[in-house]
């Protein structure tokens, strides 16, 4: 079986790549932060207690123009700091690409294309007046093929997240924003996160779970985020072992350590255990606040030292140093118009991490004369683009998943408007069906020469449920009864195109075998640039290069991990995702790593696959990349 090699290939990249942690605190590494903290040294001098206890403590929750921020301190020219999410761009702004999510950009295995995607971040970030963007995403790394939140990351494998985290940290700050690598850790799922504990052994927190935040510490990350889940029972905003020896001591990070939005549970044991900067400053009702006043006095009652302040507040200053921030950087403008050219990177991630699954030879197109778009995901959502909160709904074309990590789009090319413009300069006529009535496909389908049929699985975080997916998703079938409308395109047109926008896995065994099922373009999340990357494949103008960046199963079940009730013993220890597979001898559908190289004919000896030395070639690369850099 082709993916037990793979796999141990990647164990040995993975034992190759432990020497990198232990570099991670070389002191003869050059260190970038040194000017800075010689500086926030300076700074911290200067400053009261109290100013002090401003620069680590949020406002409160919507105090401010930003998802989060801090109080300015005028001795040393320090600005009220805004806080803006996220990982694929800025967060409630009007004037900002959507970026593509992480997940995308993992599939490109581009790691170019990434830098790019983080530093168009970045700068659009420092236009907007943004100090701190709240991205990339280390965790959750997937270990359940449900998890909501899988899409805003890299994927279940820690050595292409670590390589993601890295670029995407230093595009993001060459930019000039703040980077902030979140989550730490363990918080693998939406269901009870702000309740259960993740029990992680030494082990697997290394090789897994912390490898990603290595490589960002390594790029020098000014922040990360803690989570809101406890690690061995303890909570992760006030866990020594996590926060104080992983973090701080063994992976040597010298940027500030801040809550995500009321992770924080306690005033003393958060400070002295490793939180630098709590956010939002209170809980959601404006009610309690855990520092401001409360640290203040737990400093002058002894509690927390007058140097552990000091640390924290050095930190903060020196990763604000660090990025440049303490020299003409804009005022907070979440309107300002700061796309330029962006939308070039967009398109390159969503078209180059398209994986092809499938292909008897119906693609590339070649000007067909009647095509059939058949979905209402082949369409833009008709109540409007950004018409659900945080895009809260799996209405129409889907471009991203939901919840804090999205950005509102500033336009979307749905498939059918690209291919509809592709085709007129071919002459092609398109005939639409823009809903999932099965019953109501066979007409359009059956006259066409080819018929392109659109599926989805959607899913986000736990605030917002959708479909009645609450976070996590149900399961890893395509929603909107996608097997049943494939099966009815497949049964009236034998050269049906199955194009899949998905924030991870789904189970194909239904569709994948159909007689009329001659293609699969596995097109994941594309944001903005949606049917233009299509078409890009579609019509070969690029031939398809995407890689899975996870595992596609036969089952659900094959995976062996799911949303857990109650607290998560990480029984499956290292196994997730195609370790796993590998373990236990199942044979998956689609292999991490998978995907067809180009437009070909299966080899009649060895079906279907003609990707396999490609693949290769693409992760000794990427090894390459990796030794060089540590
Ligand atoms: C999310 C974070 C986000 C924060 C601020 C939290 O609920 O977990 O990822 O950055 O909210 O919006």
């Amino acid at each position: 079986m082709r993916f037990t090699t793979l796999a141990m290939h990647f164990q040995t990249v993975a034992l190759l790549g432990a020497a990198s942690i232990a570099r991670a605190a070389d002191p003869a590494a050059p260190d970038a932060w040194a000017a800075a903290y010689t500086k926030a040294t300076a700074a911290v001098a200067k400053i009261s207690q109290q100013d002090k206890v401003n620069i680590v403590t949020g406002v409160g929750w919507s105090k401010g123009p930003c998802v989060g921020n801090t109080s300015p301190v005028g001795a040393i020219s320090y600005p009220q700091l805004c806080l803006q999410d996220g990982p694929l761009g800025v967060r409630y702004a009007s004037g900002v690409t959507a970026f593509t999510p992480g997940i995308m950009a993992a599939a490109t295995w581009d790691l170019e294309l990434m830098r790019q995607r983080g530093q168009y971040m970045g700068t659009e970030a420092k236009g907007c007046g943004i100090h701190v963007l709240l991205g990339p995403v280390g965790g959750p790394l997937g270990k359940v093929a449900e998890g909501g939140r899988n899409w805003e990351g890299f994927g279940p494998d820690p050595y292409l997240t670590g390589l993601a985290m890295a670029v995407t940290t230093e595009g993001m700050q060459a930019g000039g924003v703040q980077a902030s690598s979140k989550h730490f850790i363990g918080n693998e799922q939406e269901l009870n996160r702000e309740t259960m504990s993740s029990d992680i052994d030494d082990r697997t927190m290394h090789e897994l779970y912390l490898w990603p935040f290595a490589d960002a510490v390594h790029s020098n990350t000014a922040s990360v985020m803690c989570s809101y889940n406890k690690l061995n029972g303890t909570w992760a905003c006030e866990n020594d072992k996590i926060l104080n020896d992983l973090l701080k001591k063994e992976l040597g990070f010298k940027g500030y350590v801040m809550s995500d939005w009321n992770a924080q549970h306690s005033t003393a044991p958060a400070a002295n255990n490793g939180l630098d900067m709590t956010m939002p400053g209170s809980d959601y009702n404006g009610m309690t606040v855990l520092w401001g006043p409360q640290l203040n006095n737990a400093v002058n009652s002894g509690q927390v030292s007058k140097e552990k302040l000091d640390d924290m507040a050095k930190r903060i200053l020196a990763a604000w140093y660090l990025t440049g921030q303490d020299s003409s950087f804009p005022q907070i403008n979440l309107k300002a118009n700061v796309q330029a050219n962006h939308k070039e990177n967009v398109r390159a991630v969503a078209r180059d991490g398209i994986v092809l699954l499938k292909n008897n030879g119906v693609l590339p197109l070649k000007k067909p004369s009647k095509l059939a778009v058949i979905g209402s995901a082949a369409v833009n959502n008709p109540q409007g683009i950004n018409s659900c909160t945080d895009r809260g709904c799996n209405t129409g074309a889907l471009g991203m998943g939901w919840g804090s990590g999205t950005a509102d789009y500033p336009y979307f090319i749905a498939p059918y408007d690209a291919i509809k413009t592709r085709a007129q300069t071919d002459g092609t006529t398109v005939t639409l069906v823009d809903n999932d009535n099965a019953g109501q496909v066979a007409g359009a389908a059956s006259g066409a020469d080819a018929a392109i049929v659109f599926i989805t699985a959607d899913a986000g975080e736990g605030y917002i449920t959708v479909e009645m997916n609450a976070g996590d998703r149900n399961n890893l079938d395509p929603w909107h009864n996608g097997n049943q409308l494939v099966q009815a395109v497949a049964g009236a047109n034998k050269n049906t195109i199955v194009v899949v926008h998905s924030v991870g896995p789904i189970i194909l065994e239904t569709i994948l075998a159909l007689p009329g099922v001659q293609a699969v373009v596995w097109a994941g999340l594309p944001s903005q640039e949606s049917g233009n990357a299509l078409v890009d494949i579609l019509y070969g103008l690029t031939s398809p290069s995407g890689k899975l960046p996870y595992t596609i199963a036969k089952a659900q079940g094959d995976y062996g991990t799911s949303v857990v009730r109650g607290d998560d013993k990480f029984p499956e220890g290292l196994y997730i995702d195609y370790r796993h597979f590998d373990k236990a001898k199942i044979e998956p559908r689609f292999e991490f790593g998978f995907g067809l190289c180009k437009f070909c004919l299966p080899n009649p000896k060895k079906p279907p696959y003609c990707a396999t030395q490609e693949t290769h070639y693409f992760i000794s690369s990427l090894h390459k990349l990796h030794l060089l850099r540590h």
